[in-house]
């Protein structure tokens, strides 16, 4: 194995200059320069996590000397909610709440009832999610569900206490993950979803005894190609394994069917469990692949990103976000906010995954870094 090489760049303090717009009053639908609406937001409420994954925050450089954002910098419940509430306003109906690890910041319940309590221009309720690591989903999952949440997805990457514990590198055992699946099971937060970052060499052997645990449990479990997200996470193409290569593992020990995609801009291929009929059985469930390696997606992508500093990302693997947070203390009122918004995503065209084997390899040097997952968000 050559040897690794983790550029320490720290890309929070650039920003992309918000363009300029016309007053655009929002009308339900925005389009982005590929005609794709804006309809999926994710917010990251904290830099800051409890472990230590090598793909995400690894410890070589998130250590203990790692300067995270002080909490002046990061956007209050009521900016968060604000924003949230201009996105819905312009056509975003589904909200999700990352960062870091959300269930880390303080009072997240109360952000969770402040957003359920916002409506779509047709007057409907929002979808509300979280992506959590599950480490205090135990501990949460009930105020959550009381607060508005409506379900959850947990990062899981193998069952296996000693492999979880090495890929966690925090030593945090997956008993405990595996108590918060069930007490957000007890807790209404469904239908739950587990994903599950698939490395080659490192937890390959756990892709089929996570599909035995959560067949037929009602848990969708969605096996994820490992990502080149941000810039510390040493990525190479040799440690993707090709979800095709997990399916046919999967294949060769349960009969799949392929599904439809639930709607426009899932992010998951659909297999499911067939029954002795060969057809899917819902009651055995499916499982998911979320390929942005080796099948782009991008066509249909339709989320924004939100980091927990208030800057904009039109894309997981952008270099620089729009500084929305300077516009709300700027004392920008809502018709600003709106405009801003709109002339923002009709000028997105990113496609990052669809052009990654065309583009230079990043090297670790020169020209302008992803930023970081655990700043916005997987
Ligand atoms: S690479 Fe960017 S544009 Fe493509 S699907 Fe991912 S987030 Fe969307």
């Amino acid at each position: 194995m050559g040897e690794r090489v983790i550029p320490l760049v720290d890309l929070r303090t650039a920003t992309l200059a918000v363009p300029s717009a016309a007053t655009t009053a929002p009308t339900g639908t925005l389009l982005d320069a590929r005609g794709r609406p804006l309809r999926d937001l994710r917010i990251s409420v904290t830099d800051r996590c409890n472990f230590r994954c090598s793909y995400c925050m690894p410890k070589e450089v998130f250590e203990k000397t790692y300067t995270y954002l002080p909490h002046s910098a990061l956007l209050s419940f009521e900016e968060i909610t604000r924003l949230a509430e201009r996105f819905v306003a312009h056509g975003v109906h589904k909200l999700r709440l990352t960062g870091g690890e959300p269930l880390l910041r303080k009072g997240i319940e109360t952000l969770v009832a402040q957003l359920a309590a916002l409506r779509t221009p047709q007057g409907e309720p929002l979808d509300i999610t979280l992506t959590t690591n599950g480490s205090l989903l135990a501990r949460k999952a009930e105020a959550l569900k009381a607060a508005g949440l409506r379900r959850v997805t947990v990062s899981l990457d193998g069952l296996d206490d000693a492999v979880f514990r090495e890929m966690n590198d925090v030593d945090f055992p997956v008993a405990s993950v595996l108590a918060g699946i069930e007490a957000a099971r007890a807790a209404g937060l469904g239908p739950i979803k587990v994903n599950m970052v698939v490395k080659r060499g490192t937890n390959e052997a756990q892709i089929l005894p996570m599909a035995r645990h959560f067949r037929g449990s009602g848990i969708v479990l969605r096996f994820i190609e490992f990502m080149d997200v941000g810039a510390t996470n040493g990525w190479r193409m040799d440690e993707v394994l090709p979800s095709d290569e997990v399916l046919a593992l999967l294949q060769s020990e349960f009969a799949l069917v392929p599904l439809q995609a639930s709607q426009t801009g899932e992010t998951a291929q659909r297999w499911g469990y067939a029954g002795a009929d060969g057809r899917h059985d819902p009651a055995l469930g499916e499982v998911g692949f979320i390929s942005s390696v080796t099948h782009a997606f991008c066509g249909d992508c339709n989320r924004a990103r939100l980091s927990m500093d208030g800057k904009l990302f039109l894309c997981l693997f952008a270099s620089q976000g729009y500084d929305l947070r300077a516009l709300l203390r700027g004392g920008a009122d809502d018709a600003a906010l709106d405009g801003a918004l709109a002339a923002i995503w009709q000028g997105r065209s990113d496609r990052y995954s669809e052009l990654r084997a065309s583009l230079p390899p990043d090297t670790g040097a020169g020209g302008p870094k992803r930023v970081e997952m655990s700043y916005i968000g997987g």
